[in-house]
C-alpha cells in the first residue's frame, strides 16, 4: 500500500515513541508536585519546551503546549482577539482569508455570534494566495487581530507570510498563522517570519494525535480558553501532557535534522508526480499554487469524474488519499477552499488530494501516478456507461 493522505496523519516515528515511554512509565509524576518524581516531569517539559522553542526561533516562555492544532488556533484567535477588545472596546473586527481551516474560521464565526465581533474574510487569488494588497484593503482600525494559514491542507499553496505579517505589524496588529501544515517543510521561524502567534500539531509530523503547541509572542494579551490551575504561566490550565510535548518536540526536532530527505529533493518528486499525473489524465488540473506549495501536496480536480469514487478506485489499486481535508471528507458540499480559488462546484467535488511524508520515493510516486491514470480512466468509462 501506497500511503498518500500525510497532510491528514502520519504514524507515530519510533523515535518519538521511544522519548515519550519514560515519562509515561517511571517518570510519571505531575509537573506541579513537589517531589523528585514531579522534578523530573517538570524538567522533561522544561527539556520539550526548549527544544519546540528552539524549532520555532522563540523563547521558552513563549510556547503554550495544547491538545493539538485545533486548541492552539482556537487560544490564538478568540484568546488575541477577546484580550485586545477587553483593552480597548473599539477593535471589535477580526480578519480571516477565504482558505482558513475550520479551527480558525469557526472560532472568528464564534467571536462574531457570541461576542458580537464583525469577521472580515480576505480573498484569495486563483492559485489560493492571499496578496498583500488585497489584506491592505480589509485592515481597519478596529482590527483586533489578522489569522492567514501558512500553507493550506487541501491545496498546499504557501502564503506570503513575512510580507503579510509585514503590514499588520506596520499597523499595530497582531498576526497569527496556522503553520499546522507548514510545520516540518518551512522554515518556522517566528522572529524571521515576524508573526505575533503560530499554532502547529504534532501528529502531522510523527507524534500522536492529540498534542500541538501555540507560539505567542512576548507581550501579546492572550485571554486564556481553559481555567484552572494555571499551569502554562496562566494561559493553559490542566495538567501538563509532558509525554505528549516530549513526542511534539522529538518530531520537531527530527524534522529540522539532517538525514532526512530535504524539503527540495520531495519537492522534485512532487513535481515529477504532478507531470505524470497530468500526462496520464486528459482534462486533468492541478489546484492551488504551481509553484508556492508544500513540496509534500499534489492536488488535483479530475472532471467527469467524482473525487469519492476516484479515492476507492486508488484504494482498490493500493494508493490511499484524500478527497480533499480530513474534515470535508465525508461531506457531500463542495470545498470552501477550492470555491474560494474560483473553481465551479461541479468540478471541486472531482477533487483528489495526494500529500506525503519525507520518506516517499520516487518510485511509489510513479507507481501511484499510473494508479490515478487507471482509476480516473475507470471512473470516467463506468461514468459514461451510466
Ligand atoms: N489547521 C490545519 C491547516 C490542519 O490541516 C489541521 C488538521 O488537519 C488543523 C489545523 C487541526 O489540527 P489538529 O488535528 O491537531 O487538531
Amino acid at each position: 500500500m501506497i500511503f498518500l493522505d500525510a497532510a491528514a496523519t502520519t504514524p507515530v516515528r519510533r523515535e518519538v515513541l521511544e522519548a515519550m515511554w519514560p515519562l509515561l512509565s517511571g517518570d510519571f509524576g505531575n509537573p506541579s508536585s513537589h517531589h523528585s518524581l514531579g522534578e523530573a516531569a517538570a524538567a522533561a517539559l522544561a527539556g520539550a519546551r526548549t527544544a519546540t522553542a528552539k524549532a520555532m526561533g522563540c523563547r521558552a516562555g513563549e510556547i503554550i503546549f495544547t491538545s493539538g492544532g485545533t486548541e492552539a488556533d482556537n487560544l490564538a484567535v478568540k484568546g488575541i482577539a477577546l484580550a485586545r477588545r477587553a483593552a480597548d472596546p473599539r477593535l471589535d473586527r477580526v480578519v480571516i482569508s477565504a482558505v482558513e481551516h475550520p479551527a480558525v474560521e469557526d472560532s472568528a464565526r464564534y467571536l462574531a455570534r457570541i461576542h458580537g465581533f464583525v469577521v472580515d474574510v480576505v480573498p484569495v487569488d486563483a492559485f489560493g494566495q492571499v496578496t498583500v494588497e488585497a489584506l491592505a484593503a480589509v485592515l481597519r482600525p478596529e482590527t483586533a487581530l489578522v489569522s492567514i494559514m501558512f500553507a493550506n491542507n487541501e491545496v498546499g499553496t504557501v502564503q506570503p507570510i513575512a510580507r503579510l505579517a509585514g503590514l499588520c505589524r506596520a499597523q499595530g496588529i497582531p498576526f497569527h498563522t496556522d503553520a499546522v501544515q507548514a510545520a516540518g517543510w518551512l522554515p518556522l521561524e517566528a522572529a524571521a517570519l515576524g508573526v505575533d502567534a503560530l499554532s502547529i500539531s504534532g501528529h502531522k509530523l510523527g507524534a500522536p494525535k492529540g498534542n500541538g503547541a501555540l507560539f505567542v509572542r512576548g507581550r501579546t494579551r492572550l485571554e486564556p480558553l481553559i481555567h484552572g490551575g494555571g499551569q502554562e504561566r496562566g494561559r493553559r490550565s490542566g495538567t501538563e501532557n509532558v509525554a505528549g510535548a516530549v513526542a511534539l518536540s522529538t518530531a520537531l526536532t527530527l524534522a529540522g535534522a539532517s538525514g532526512r530527505q530535504p524539503a527540495a529533493a520531495i519537492a522534485a518528486l512532487r513535481d515529477t508526480f504532478i507531470a505524470a499525473v497530468l500526462a496520464g489524465v486528459p482534462g486533468g488540473i492541478l489546484t492551488g499554487h504551481p509553484t508556492e506549495r508544500l513540496p509534500s501536496v499534489a492536488s488535483f480536480c479530475f472532471p467527469g469524474t467524482s473525487g469519492e469514487s476516484v479515492l476507492l478506485e486508488l484504494e482498490r489499486r493500493g494508493v490511499i488519499c484524500s478527497s480533499g481535508s480530513a474534515c470535508a471528507a465525508g461531506s457531500d458540499a463542495p470545498s470552501p477552499v477550492l470555491l474560494a480559488l474560483g473553481i465551479s462546484p461541479e468540478v471541486a467535488q472531482t477533487a483528489v488530494r495526494f500529500s506525503f511524508d519525507a520518506a516517499i520515493t520516487a518510485a511509489e510516486l510513479r507507481e501511484a501516478a499510473e494508479a490515478v491514470r487507471a482509476a480516473v480512466g475507470s471512473v470516467r468509462s463506468l461514468a459514461q456507461r451510466e
